[in-house]
């Protein structure tokens, strides 16, 4: 009876962990039905990546027929610069990144890379070159090193440990039970929302992109955290085509070009001190950010206190 059992135990066991894997390949790639919506065209061609300069040509998208979402975007995020979307809650921020990853098609204009409508070029290939570093990154039932290099899985263990340390999650993985061996995941090593994403930017490293995607998480993070969260993207993001969905103003100070955008539309555009200057949306965004951190800390120092 034992000998009988054993083996059908083993089965089971092994019918859970693809069950997971499935589960988790879904969670990665949003809904799998919608990515059966995307089809590549009859004469997809792989996209020929030459500078990295992504473009939104008045752009329209909605979910719902009846709810158009994005209203007429444009926008250009030239070969190696960084260009930052910002705005309230339900803009439509998040919605541009899933765009360019090609999860929906555009309703209406269209999104070039390098001249070429991401439309027409497979999506394997379109794929390849974007480093997403979602808001939400999922974790796989397995080892951190696994995790990481599932970035690229041809990766060496040495460039995994490097990626891990300009991504700054090295000292951390250093310090959990069983080093880069240890299981993440419910069964193991529970990772915050910080150091998942920190992890997604080490995949990202070892993929090495041209072109990047970063959705922000839209948790409110430590100041040690989002420094070093600040550093390690800094590094990744230098000399490649970023696009920069943020909802700390303070991280994306130094961007190449911020946009506002408000219900669909884009309300402003310009640098930070422009947009600051111009006394507007951004500018009544950053002192409410400013002052929501001025309390944050002064709650911080009297709880250090007491
Ligand atoms: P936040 O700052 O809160 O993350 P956002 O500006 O990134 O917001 P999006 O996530 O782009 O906003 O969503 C824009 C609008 O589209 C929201 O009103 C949202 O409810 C809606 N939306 C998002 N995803 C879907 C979906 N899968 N189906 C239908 N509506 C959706």
């Amino acid at each position: 009876m034992i000998q009988l059992y054993q083996p059908l135990n083993f089965m089971g066991m092994v019918y859970r962990e693809i069950k997971q894997a499935i589960i988790d390949i879904e969670k990665m790639f949003g809904v799998l039905h919608r990515e059966a919506e995307i089809k590549d065209a009859a004469d997809a061609k792989p996209l020929a990546v030459t500078a990295g300069t992504v473009r939104f040509e008045d752009v329209r998208f909605a979910y719902e027929p009846t709810r158009p979402i994005l209203k007429g975007i444009s926008f250009e995020v030239p070969a190696g610069k960084t260009v930052a979307i910002v705005g309230p809650s339900g803009a439509g921020k998040s919605t541009i990144s899933r765009l360019l990853f090609r999860l929906y098609d555009v309703s209406g204009g269209k999104i070039l890379i390098d001249g070429q409508d991401i439309r027409a070029v497979t999506q394997d290939s379109l794929r390849a070159a974007i480093g997403m570093v979602p808001q939400d990154t999922v974790l796989f039932n397995d080892t951190i090193r696994y995790n990481i290099r599932y970035g690229r899985w041809d990766a060496s263990d040495a460039e995994v440990e490097e990626a891990a340390r300009l991504a700054q999650i090295d000292h951390f993985i250093r310090m959990a039970p069983m080093g880069y061996e240890t299981q993440v995941g419910e069964r193991g090593l529970k990772l915050s929302g910080g150091e998942k994403q920190r992890v997604a930017i080490a995949r990202t490293v070892l993929k090495a992109p041209p072109i990047l995607a970063l959705d922000e998480a839209t948790s409110a993070l430590d100041t040690h955290t989002e420094h070093e969260i600040q550093g390690a993207l800094d590094r990744v993001a230098k000399n490649r085509t970023s696009l920069v969905i943020a909802h700390r103003l303070s991280t994306i100070v130094g961007a190449d070009e911020i946009i506002v955008l408000d219900q669909g539309r884009i309300a402003e555009r310009g640098t930070h001190a422009r947009l600051l200057a111009q006394g507007g949306l951004y500018a009544s965004m950053w002192n409410r950010q400013r002052e929501a951190e001025a309390a944050r800390e002064k709650l911080a120092k009297m709880a250090d206190s007491s």
